[in-house]
């Protein structure tokens, strides 16, 4: 059986990005190997840290490499509003637009029984516990497919025994 060069496997290696096929794997590996050694070994140790040390904020799940991601931390923000969205991608976009000063829970997906993916893996049980706490408004920012919608009723129905006020916005509608 004929082994694979280190070339090949690395260039393999690359196609687990979202849209990278042979070519572009090929044209990047050979870029990095020619042009920029210094670039590649900054990428490869950087992504290495960032795979073993970023894990899941402790209260909303959200992606970062402490306990607590710096949202969680900021003391300055409106501790009333609770904002819930499917990925850490959708924070980002909400943070851009700079129209929302509360907190957020991150869902990492959407319900999806084929996929297995059930109220645990969407950390259903955190989530209530964050808002048994002083929120007063919960905003589902989930997004509007069939999938998204069957969160948010879900996620309506759970919470509706709770004090706080429950909102549905469409993700891709800007806050304010
Ligand atoms: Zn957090």
């Amino acid at each position: 059986m004929k082994e694979h060069t280190l070339i090949e496997k690395v260039i393999e290696a690359f196609r687990c990005l979202p849209g990278v096929g042979p070519k572009s794997a090929q044209r990047m590996l050979l870029y990095l190997l020619e042009r920029d050694r210094d670039g590649g070994r900054r990428l490869a140790s950087l992504l290495n840290d960032a795979i073993e040390n970023i894990g899941n904020c402790e209260s909303c799940r959200n992606l970062t490499d402490s306990s607590y991601c710096t949202i969680c931390q900021d003391q300055t923000r409106d501790s009333s509003l609770l904002c819930v969205v499917e990925t850490p991608a959708d924070v980002i976009a909400i943070e851009h637009s700079r129209s929302y000063n509360g907190y957020y829970f991150v869902l990492m997906g959407t319900l999806s029984p084929i996929d297995g993916r059930g109220p645990e893996e969407l950390g259903v049980d955190l989530l209530v516990e964050r808002c048994s706490s002083d929120v007063k408004e919960i905003i589902l920012a989930v997004s509007s497919t069939v999938e998204g919608e069957a969160t948010a009723h879900y996620l309506s129905e759970l919470m509706s025994a709770l004090p706080a006020s429950i909102t549905r916005i469409a993700r891709g509608i800007p806050l304010g």
